[in-house]
């Protein structure tokens, strides 16, 4: 059998065995890395002819049962002296007087290990190591050199391998273990649930020939088993050394992990690892990562190994309560512990974010990329979460509020600050109203301002009190991602003015992700795309950034179809202008449909106001209907409340008025006779809106589908999400009544799926009752 190896940067061994003392996190300007970068090419170019640039080094340890390969890149090295020398350059923020010989201890390591390679390669018998620290804006430089023996940096490197191997030794040991168990561990339940085999196999031959699989799977396919499980089993074939389940809601994150564990149940051994955003794990009310402001950063690397080795030796699933106890037990950052669990790990479970926001992903997976499996929750979602990853704006008066603090005490930020304001102040300019947008060329000029202004600003939020620096932060924060957009830019993105009164701002939006998805995929083995909702599928498959080679997979509901009573009444209008003439039949509709038989219902509408106005007729005209209403900015302790009003077994009907595409009309579970039916009123477009109508624009001119792509399709599916909320088990009956006339129009009509073909056309109230008086009273 061949033996297991481990491929590991020099850098990431050194830091994950020598790092130690504080979390002390500059804030990490987008342009850090790259500007580190350029410092690199800098110092190499300034060396002279015999310094040769990035030379690749690596070395080979074979132990009994695996091999590590530990490998990594020499910034220089010079051959032309007494001795070779090895330099290890360094760009840094902080101030050149406070780095002495013993600043890192991890730098010199990196550079030691680059030596002893280095001597065993050459058979030299002595090298020099130097560690060039260059400070990032003033440029200044500082050196300092070692000179070591061929043994000397052998006993050294070693010491370092051996303890690196006590981890292998122990994810060995955890693998063969897991393997052992993905062989016998047979499918979970007795039997196959419909399209659940089908769902399965073609997750694992996607996985196999490492493509990417979009697939329909409408609720009751058990579809988080179904691809789970064949993606564990790939696992443990040697296909796919990692798993990362995306999601788009904390809620589908619980149900991966109740996956895994009625897996383990059966036998599985598995490690997982919920991970959470920093803000919503962090212990302190202020995220500031830094030893004065966080007691938890201070001493964090000191003890977190301790950690990681406790969690590893006594937990599988590793929820975030689970997290949370052990981060408390150790006192170290529950942010920082949980990425370096996931290291250990065989299946992260996250959110989108963590693959595919480009300030947040996992660099650690990601760059540069492994055998990873992406198993891709809710994907619908995906498209227009992507679009806020990498669109970003910023706005004139955002800027302003601490102008006047800049121009005494930070000189340096009130310069870069009036360059940008500039730019603003003379796109104001353009506008003659005082609400109006315009479409512009990229800004170029202005970005090499936003980029001063931002180094700048990050000193100077490093230096303010805390009390202002939250705010300052938000800045920040803001202005890096809209340089993290610009660095995207390309003819997906549309650039545009808006002036809104007295403010300016600027946006750059992603109109079509598909690009930047692909690539953030491709960083992984193969992707799983799959929804209850994903249909149609090619539309899907190319929003999210499929290839021709990519699998498709459309599975019809398993529920017996007779289940679902499906009504479309064609002769109300929804559309804006019309709404007015619309409300009293809407409200007569609902009547119709509520009273055929006790139970909870629910109304979706395409907006508050809408449906507040429809809402108002209805209970003047039936006062003693019981009647609950969705508020605005409901949150989750008010959305669980709603929610419990729809009881077991009502006692008298229950009618929720709620907005479609809102909390109501996804991800959640009422079961059985919580609800009984909806009524979805209008075809779910979204809002019209200028950003709409560039991204339908932009598709025009991309496929001549832009109303399609912009609105239609992303509307039908609010639809379809809304009317999913009836059946949830194969026992559940009920109906759905769709109100407007564009239900009926053949391109609406040719995207419905199969279970949708029975529907009955309606003209009045009289015939809904009619309809549902029958389907009540056949209840099998
Ligand atoms: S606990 Fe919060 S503030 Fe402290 S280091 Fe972790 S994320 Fe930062």
């Amino acid at each position: 059998m061949d033996k297991y190896q481990v491929r590991i940067s020099v850098r990431n061994m050194v830091e994950f065995l020598l790092q130690s003392g504080d979390i002390n996190q500059a804030l990490g300007c987008s342009k850090a890395l790259q500007q580190g970068t350029l410092i690199h090419r800098r110092l190499q170019a300034e060396a002279g002819s015999d310094y040769r640039s990035e030379v690749r080094l690596s070395y080979e340890v074979d132990f009994d049962d695996f091999i590590i390969l530990i490998e990594g890149i020499a910034d220089g090295i010079i051959t032309g002296g007494e001795l070779p020398l090895i330099d290890e350059i360094k760009s840094t923020s902080a101030p050149l007087d406070i780095i002495d010989e013993n600043y890192s201890t991890v730098h010199w390591a990196q550079a030691k290990c680059y030596g002893w390679m280095y001597l065993y390669q050459t058979g030299a018998p002595m090298v020099t190591v130097r560690l060039t620290y260059c400070h990032s804006e003033s440029n200044e430089v500082k050196r300092f050199s070692k000179s070591f023996s061929y043994d000397e940096l052998k006993e050294f490197f070693f010491n370092l391998v051996e303890q690196y191997a006590v981890w292998i030794r122990m994810k060995i040991q955890h693998i063969n273990d897991r393997n052992k168990s993905i062989l016998c561990m047979p499918f979970p339940f007795p039997q196959y649930r419909l399209g659940q085999r089908r769902l399965a196999a073609e997750v694992y031959y996607s996985i196999r020939d490492g493509r990417s699989l979009f697939a329909q799977a409408p609720t009751g396919t058990g579809k988080t088993i179904s691809v789970l499980f064949p993606s564990i089993k790939a696992m443990g074939q040697g296909m796919g050394e990692k798993i990362f389940y995306l999601t788009a809601k904390t809620l589908t994150r619980q149900a991966a992990e109740h996956a895994i564990s009625i897996m383990s149940e059966k036998g599985l051994i598995l490690r997982s690892i919920t991970l959470t955003a920093k803000d919503k794990a962090c212990f302190m009310d202020t995220t500031v990562c830094n030893p004065a402001d966080c007691s938890y950063a201070c001493g964090h690397y000191d003890r977190v190994n301790n950690a990681v080795f406790d969690i590893l030796q006594r937990e599988r699933i590793i929820t975030r309560e689970i997290l949370l106890d052990y981060a408390r037990k150790h006192h170290i950052c529950p942010f920082e512990y949980s990425l370096d669990i996931s290291l250990w790990t065989d299946c992260i479970i996250c959110d989108y974010n963590h693959v595919f926001d480009p300030r947040v992903y996992l660099r650690r997976f990601f760059d540069p990329g492994g055998d990873y499996i992406l198993l891709i929750d809710e994907a619908h979602n995906l498209a227009e979460r992507a679009r806020k990853m990498y669109s970003a704006d910023l706005s004139k008066q955002s800027l302003m509020k601490y102008r006047k603090e800049w121009k005494q005490s930070a000189p340096d930020v009130y310069r870069e600050f009036s360059a940008v304001n500039r730019w603003f102040i003379n796109a104001r300019k353009m506008f003659d109203k005082s609400y109006d947008a315009k479409v512009i060329d990229f800004p170029s000029e202005l970005i090499v301002h936003v980029e001063k202004f931002t180094g700048a600003l990050e000193k100077f939020v490093m230096e303010s009190p805390l009390s202002i620096r939250n705010e300052l932060l938000e800045l920040f924060f803001a202005c890096r991602a809209f340089l993290m957009s610009a660095s995207f830019f390309d003819e997906r993105f549309i650039c545009y003015v808006i002036r809104e009164g007295s403010d300016i701002r600027l946006r750059l939006l992603c109109a079509d992700p598909s690009y930047l998805l692909q690539k953030a995929c491709g960083k992984g083995r193969s992707a799983v795309f799959f929804s209850g909702t994903l249909q149609p599928l090619e539309f899907y498959k190319s929003i999210l950034g499929g290839r021709a080679e990519d699998r498709t997979l459309c599975l019809t509901s398993p529920f017996p179809s007779e289940n679902l009573c499906l009504m479309i009444a064609g002769n109300i209008s929804t559309r804006y202008r019309n709404r007015e003439d619309s409300y009293e039949k809407i409200a007569e509709y609902i009547k119709a449909a509520i009273e055929a038989k006790n139970g909870n219902y629910m109304v979706f509408f395409p907006s508050y106001e809408y449906m507040m106005n429809v809402y108002s007729i209805y209970v003047s005209s039936w006062p003693g209907d019981y009647t609950i209403v969705q508020h605005t900015d409901m949150n989750d302790v008010e959305r669980e409340g709603f929610l419990d009003f729809f009881e077991d077994t009502p006692e008298k009907t229950m009618i929720a008025f709620v907005v479609m595409g809102g909390i109501f009309s996804e991800g959640i579970d009422l079961i059985g006779e919580r609800l009984s039916g909806a009524v979805i009123v209008g075809v779910g477009l979204p809002q019209l809106s200028l950003e709409r109508n560039l991204i339908s624009q932009y598709y025009q001119s991309a496929n001549g589908q832009g109303f399609e792509y912009a609105y239609m399709l992303p509307g039908l599916n609010r639809v379809m999400q809304a009317a999913g909320r009836v059946i949830r088990t194969s026992t559940d009956r009920g109906f759905v009544l769709l109100i407007d006339d564009r239900f009926l129009h053949r391109r609406y009509l040719d995207q419905y799926p199969a279970e949708w073909q029975h529907y009955h056309r309606v003209y009045n109230s009289r015939d809904v009752s009619c309809i549902l008086h029958d389907f009540w009273n056949n209840a099998g």
